[in-house]
């Protein structure tokens, strides 16, 4: 398993963000994550990334009981373990395609030469080989979300968490980050990703759907006796 949420909650201040969540997710598996606004997606991604800690419950990554790991074995989980991919893409403004993949491993530290050569794989695998120099305002909006998922792939992250990627983008751009995602699967990555889009997520193997802060129990989500509805 490399996901275990047992009963997690997150508070901020009075608002209930999370109300005792629980959810497994084995390796390997894709994983789409729907429900309205506000409804807890998001903050339960990011207890997933172990970017926030939960206020109650145990978040288990890759093995690891994340409320036991001090701030530095946290960063050196996330340095390892995950990638992220966000709907505003995050890239350094005025820092080429192949630079900006490269600092995806800056914590690892290899030789900016290295950190290259493995940035121009990653582009290369998200078919953006032609596009090394480019700066961010130079490409489309596809494209930089696709520099922005070759960072996050570039330090081959067994996790890869994506919160809205296409959100900003149009449906054909949309619907090929969503084939890169699936190819990323196929080559044995866990992907989590947060849509908003009902059509990408009925075409996902497995749908969590969250509801005021809950998961909704999965056998409710469009499956009678194990069969699609
Ligand atoms: P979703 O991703 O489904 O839209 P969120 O996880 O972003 O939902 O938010 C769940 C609830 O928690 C919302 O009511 C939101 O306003 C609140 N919330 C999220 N992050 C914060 C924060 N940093 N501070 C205060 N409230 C927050």
């Amino acid at each position: 398993m490399i996901v275990e949420l047992h009963d997690v909650s997150k508070d901020y201040g009075d608002v209930a963000a999370l109300r005792g969540v629980s959810l497994s997710i084995e390796h390997g598996e894709l994983v789409g994550i729907v429900g309205p606004s506000g409804s807890g997606k998001s903050t339960m991604l990011n207890m997933i990334g172990t970017l926030d800690r939960p206020s109650r419950g145990v978040v288990r990554i890759a093995g690891h009981d994340v409320g036991a790991l001090t701030d530095k074995q946290l960063s050196a989980l996330r340095a390892n373990v995950i990638g992220f991919v966000f709907q505003q893409f995050h890239l350094a403004a005025g820092v080429s395609a192949l630079d900006n993949v490269a600092d995806g491993l800056l914590y690892a530290g290899p030789s900016l030469r290295e950190r290259r050569l493995r940035a121009y794989d990653a582009l290369e695998r998200v078919g953006l080989g032609h596009r090394l120099g480019h700066r961010p305002h130079e490409l489309s909006g596809g494209e930089r979300q696709r520099v922005a998922i070759a960072r996050a792939v570039v330090g081959e992250p067994r996790l890869l968490l994506a919160d809205e990627p296409t959100g900003n983008l149009d449906s054909r751009s949309g619907a090929g980050v969503m084939e890169l995602l699936r190819e990323l699967n196929a080559g044995g990555t866990t992907v989590v990703v947060i849509t908003h889009d009902r059509d990408i997520a009925a075409s996902l193997p497995r749908q969590v759907e969250m509801l005021d802060g809950l998961v909704v129990p999965e056998a409710r989500v469009g499956r009678v006796d194990g069969v699609r509805t």
